[in-house]
């Protein structure tokens, strides 16, 4: 038997291990199965490349089996396995170089060690936060003789001759105490599924089942093997192979949704990284997608292996929406939470993934209009989130956001709009701040309809405070000498000032001086409830509309951010336009009743409010005033 000491690294290593990892001490069947995993990769790649191997009988397999009395733990595979050497390399030193680098790093302080230990694989030794002692009897393919490691985790390890029947590792653990919790079926299995259920190779677990006579009592127990993994791994197979029967079944599981998915996109990356996703879009909103506390739908699996469902930083916000699987070659597998947020890896991978959405969403748009269709009806809205949140990816999502319209029955883009606006028409025109019954109804839209302008309706709630960020809309088309052309187009909400400067003729000089003595009068009457009052350029039919000046928030806006508990916000006051056309605009001229001018201007304020769905602050002063002047 030969002595041997650990590398200095390895017992600090093993120390930083228990101590950090110690709460979460079930990770090490993950790990170990990750092992064993491995190393039946590596002889199943052998079996296939070298000459030498092909003779072998390879029937890849994972087996687990515990002993209550003994307190052991057993995990064995038929893979690659070790001999002295091997043995001596990988358990007793740390060949990795990034471990070794990592461990440079370490300033002794347990706190800062412990945030940095998710930078890198704890692997093997990780058992010891579980174990005492670990014994692995090893059988290297190609060669005959077979050794056991023993190891009590602190300053060394020992090697001696042992025998195997084949090639392969068994790992014996020689449980402590509080280890023994895992001797115990229900355990391991739901450890298994939750880490290791997609190993590509098959696991099975070794348990006694009690047997009973007809008395009810026990009368001994049979020995059972059942594989506990269901090793599917769908996302590593490739395409050619799957039908669209394997996707969908594969995502109600995942999705835990009874419907099949809308869609969904499947791809893999080899080169400089290498991962798989697979992406599924629902056919139905997730019922917790507008909750602050919604549950990420993205999976992150290294190697197969289950690392989290929990990292909102998967995707960006706008794209919870999207369930799915990515699967990274790269990671380590005790990758952390803090790491995994600032992990260059997972961030070029994410980087790519909501392109290819992009790009996939477009094309849905473009090819299958029944399922763009429902996509938009369900994920409209949290596009429009992109477009606030997502500047990277600003101009591919602003194609994809679709709106309602004065001038068509159903869903419409920014490229459609301008594709039907007049040559003379400078800018796109929008209304926010209702639902689209009365924002179809207000007022501000007369003059667009008379003038054939088209007018986008922004039912959403968000709308207000997203659609303003974007200031325009621009669009890039391939010129005529292989250059792109750029042209832009400037949004502008129809309830502000400065909106109407496109409805057709200046303002009419003489009109203006017309309407100025009834002007006064209103200005006069309604003081400081107002920022200004104007005659209108925008009005057909009705007497009067409120505007907010183009810098305010609209006066929607400004009220929802008050419900909201913004105190600080100064009193946003509206511009009111009147039509002075209009007969109770023009009676005004020869009414000198200071009762009634007031009354009048105050209704005429009223009214437009009311139209644009705003609650009066004084509703009983409206009615009152409302039928003084029916009375007359
Ligand atoms: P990692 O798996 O991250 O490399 P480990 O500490 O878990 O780190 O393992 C160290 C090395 O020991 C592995 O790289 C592998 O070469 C070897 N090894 C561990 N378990 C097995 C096994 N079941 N069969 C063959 N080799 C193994």
């Amino acid at each position: 038997m030969a002595q041997h000491q650990f590398q200095t690294e390895v017992s600090r290593l093993l120390h930083l291990i228990i101590h950090s990892l110690y709460s979460n001490r079930e990770i090490f069947l993950r790990e170990l199965v990750s092992n064993a995993s491995d190393a039946l990769d590596k002889l199943k790649y052998l079996t296939v490349a070298d000459d030498a191997y092909k003779s072998i009988n390879f029937d890849p397999r994972i087996d687990i089996s515990f002993n209550k009395e003994a307190k052991t733990l057993t995990i064995s595979d038929n893979g690659i396995g070790m001999n002295e050497a091997d043995l001596i390399d990988s358990l007793g030193t740390i060949a990795r170089s990034g471990t070794k680098a990592f461990l440079e790093k370490l300033a002794g302080d347990a706190k800062k060690d412990s945030n940095l230990i998710g930078q890198f694989g704890v692997g093997f030794y990780s058992a010891f936060m579980v174990a005492d002692k670990i014994d692995v009897i090893s059988r290297k393919a190609g060669e005959d003789a077979a050794w056991k490691w023993s190891s009590d985790g602190k300053e060394g390890f020992e090697i001696e001759g042992a025998s195997r029947d084949s090639q392969g590792s068994t790992v014996i653990l020689h449980l402590t105490d509080e280890g023994t919790e895992y001797t115990n079926r229900w355990s391991i299995e739901n450890i298994i599924k939750r880490y290791s259920n997609h190993v590509a190779f098959p696991i099975y677990l070794t348990y006694d089942e009690k047997e009973w006579d007809e008395k009810g009592e026990e009368k001994g127990s049979t020995t059972k093997t059942d594989r506990i993994n269901s090793g599917t791994a769908l996302w590593r197979r490739a395409k050619s192979e799957l039908q669209d029967e394997d996707y969908n079944e594969f995502y109600k599981q995942l999705g835990h949704d009874s419907d099949a998915p809308l869609h969904y996109i499947h791809s893999k990356a080899e080169g400089s990284l290498e991962y798989a996703t697979l992406f599924y879009i629902p056919q139905k909103a997730p019922f917790d997608l507008y909750n602050v506390d919604y549950k990420p739908g993205v999976k992150l699996y290294v190697k197969r292996v289950f690392i989290t469902d929990d990292d909102k930083e998967l995707m960006p916000t706008w794209l919870r929406f999207v369930k799915g699987i990515i699967d990274s070659e790269d990671l380590p597998l005790n990758v952390s939470r803090e790491i995994l947020q600032q992990n260059k890896i997972l961030l070029n991978i994410k980087n790519a993934s909501v392109k290819k959405l992009l790009a996939e969403f477009k094309h849905m748009a473009e090819n299958d209009s029944e399922k763009w269709e429902t996509f938009v009806s369900q994920f409209n809205r949290p596009l429009k989130e992109g477009l606030y949140q997502d500047f990277a990816n600003r101009d591919a999502i602003q194609e994809l956001v679709r709106f309602k319209s004065t001038a068509v029955e159903k869903w419409t883009s920014f490229a459609d709009y301008v594709g039907r606006m007049k040559s003379d028409q400078k800018h796109i025109y929008y209304i926010t701040g209702g639902d689209e019954k009365t924002l179809k109804a207000s007022p501000l839209l007369e003059a667009y309809r008379a003038r054939d302008i088209e007018v986008l309706i922004m039912d959403d709630d968000i709308d207000d405070l997203v659609i303003p960020t974007l200031h325009s809309y621009r669009k890039e088309t391939p010129g005529t000498d292989g250059k792109t052309e750029s042209q832009s187009w400037e949004l502008k909400a129809v309830n502000r000032a400065g909106a109407d400067e496109e409805l057709g003729e200046k303002q009419d000089k003489a009109a203006e001086k017309e309407a100025k003595p009834v002007i006064e009068k209103l200005k006069k009457a309604l003081g400081d409830r107002v920022k200004e009052v104007k005659l209108s350029r925008r009005l057909h039919d009705s007497p009067s509309c409120i505007v907010a000046d183009e810098n305010d928030p609209s006066i929607q806006m400004a009220q929802m951010l008050k419900a909201m508990g913004q105190t600080t916000m100064p009193d946003i006051k509206p511009i009111l336009e009147v039509n002075g056309e209009h007969p109770i605009v023009t009676a005004l001229k020869n009414i000198d009743d200071e009762e009634r001018i007031a009354d009048t201007a105050s209704v005429l304020l009223d009214q437009a409010l009311l139209v644009e769905g705003i609650k009066l602050q004084d509703p009983a002063d409206f009615v009152k005033r409302l039928n003084r002047l029916l009375a007359k």
